[in-house]
């Protein structure tokens, strides 16, 4: 991997853009340490990871600030190359001239994700690793900072290991029975090779899994809130994200814009979408507003139907009738959906739910049933903590290792039917590639090497 590498050095302003009590020019390069001994006259840099004081001058030798500065030596740095940092005071005058001061010795501006690619492509980081710094960067909320930070500890890498050894040494089986069987009899019989794959298969699947849940703590859920006038839209979504943030109002039909707000959910940045009502109408500006509602509806994750529990029917059933006929019907069907029995305080006898119907019990004004419906909304979206000892995040992590078990099912295939172990090969050194693209690593010959030298073949 090594050609990969160019030689320059980089430097970034590390801290982010406006004012400060401290900003960060990080340098990261075989020259890094020599542009900052040109920077500060007096340093001694003997002591790698030690703080050293010193004077910013500019080049007629006027003072610009003090600093702080770090000097990392390579391999022992984020990049694994020569890494200076220089802490100034976070002005961002000062910290765009230290910048250009750099560029004139002899840095390059690095682009955007550059030392995190260094630190990947030096070994510092595995592709998972990597996609989690910047995930922990990006968090919303502490959970999910939690979840980037299990991640770039190598926590796929980790969760992925037995697999891809119980893969290896099937492999390598296979292999020796091919180059090394004295006569036309396999090594391994079909249902031997079918139980091992299966081996390799259960952790994949346990880990595949994950990915529902991470994907939410990552990206989130949109949820619309539906229902007619005066169910009591507008007064849960103020319940949910406990502010006044929609307008309510006892006249039906105030709500005509869509309003967004962002709740944290147990660690789930959950945007909900206040709709206008549900309800065919001649008047202009609500017939707008119902066309924004059916464009929530589509766009969001899932939908919560909020139905006035005093005039509804104790069925789920005729509680979705009344709004089939409604201009949104076609919108609403086929979406997850969680119907909220709402006004319940104002409900006679009993508040239990009728029979057969998926919902919670639900009061805006008395705040009944408001934590259960939260914990409704989760589960609707299917957020389970995972099994795994890992969670994966993205797509492109999941495709990976769906790719690995796609080929794992072609190997299982394949030694069905009793063709050569040659095919059989071909599958499981695809699923090797996948799990390999999953972490950025590769499986080199060497360690296949290693593992045929400890097969006594050749006897
Ligand atoms: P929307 O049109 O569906 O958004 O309904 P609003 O949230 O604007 O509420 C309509 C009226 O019903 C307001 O006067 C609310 O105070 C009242 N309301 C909403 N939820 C409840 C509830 O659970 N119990 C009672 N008693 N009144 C409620
Ligand atoms: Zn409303």
């Amino acid at each position: 991997a090594h050609d990969l590498l160019e030689e320059t050095t980089i430097v970034a302003i590390a801290t982010p853009a406006g004012r400060g009590g401290i900003g960060v020019v990080r340098l990261s390069g075989s020259n890094a340490l020599a542009v900052a001994q040109q920077l500060f006259a007096k340093i001694s840099w003997a002591t790698p990871r030690h703080a050293v004081y010193g004077i910013l001058r500019d080049v007629d030798g006027t003072r610009i600030d003090d600093a702080i500065a770090t000097y990392y030596k390579a391999p022992q740095s984020y990049t694994g190359e020569d890494v200076v940092e220089i802490a100034t005071h976070g002005s961002p005058v000062v910290l765009d001239w230290l910048l250009r001061r750099c560029v004139a010795l002899g840095a390059t501006p690095a682009r955007a994700g550059e030392f995190t690619e260094r630190a990947f492509l030096r070994g510092r980081l595995d592709l998972t690793e990597a996609e989690a710094v910047r995930d922990l960067i990006d968090a919303q909320t502490l959970e999910q900072a939690k979840l980037a930070a299990e991640q770039m500890s190598g926590s796929i890498a980790t969760e992925i290991r037995p697999a891809k050894d119980a893969l290896l040494v099937l492999i390598a089986t296979l292999e020796a029975g091919i180059d090394f069987a004295e006569d036309d009899t396999p090594t391994m019989a079909a249902d031997e090779i079918v139980a091992s794959v299966r081996d390799v298969q259960q952790p994949l699947q346990t880990l595949l899994a994950s990915f529902t849940h991470g994907r939410l703590m990552r990206e989130g859920l949109q949820l619309a809130i539906v229902g007619k006038p005066n169910a009591g839209k507008s007064s849960l979504f103020n319940r949910l994200v406990e502010q006044e943030r929609a307008i309510v109002t006892a006249s039906p039909g105030t709500t005509r814009d869509v309003i967004a707000e962002r709740v944290n959910l147990n660690g789930i940045p959950v945007e909900l979408l206040d709709t206008a009502g549900i309800r065919e109408t001649a008047d202009e500006a609500e017939r707008m507003g119902v066309e924004r509602s059916r464009r929530a509806i589509a766009d969001a994750d899932a939908v919560l139907l909020v139905v006035d529990a005093t005039e509804a029917s104790d069925s789920q059933a005729d509680a979705l009738e009344a709004y089939l006929e409604a201009p949104l019907a076609e919108a609403l069907q086929n979406r997850p959906l969680l119907i909220a029995w709402n006004k319940a305080d104002l409900r006679q006898g009993s508040k239990s739910l009728p029979a057969n119907t998926k919902g919670v019990v639900t009061s805006a004004a008395t705040g009944e049933g408001i934590a259960e419906l939260r914990g409704e909304i989760l589960r609707m979206a299917g957020s389970q903590p995972s099994a795994a000892g890992a969670t994966l995040t993205n797509l492109r992590q999941r495709d990976a290792v769906q790719s690995a078990l796609e080929a794992l099912e072609r190997a299982v295939a394949a030694a069905r039917t009793g063709i050569p172990h040659e095919m059989v090969l071909l599958d499981l050194y695809e699923c090797l590639r996948a799990l390999d693209s999953l972490t950025g690593q590769t499986t080199a010959d060497d360690v296949l090497n290693r593992i045929f030298s400890s097969f006594c073949i050749g006897k």
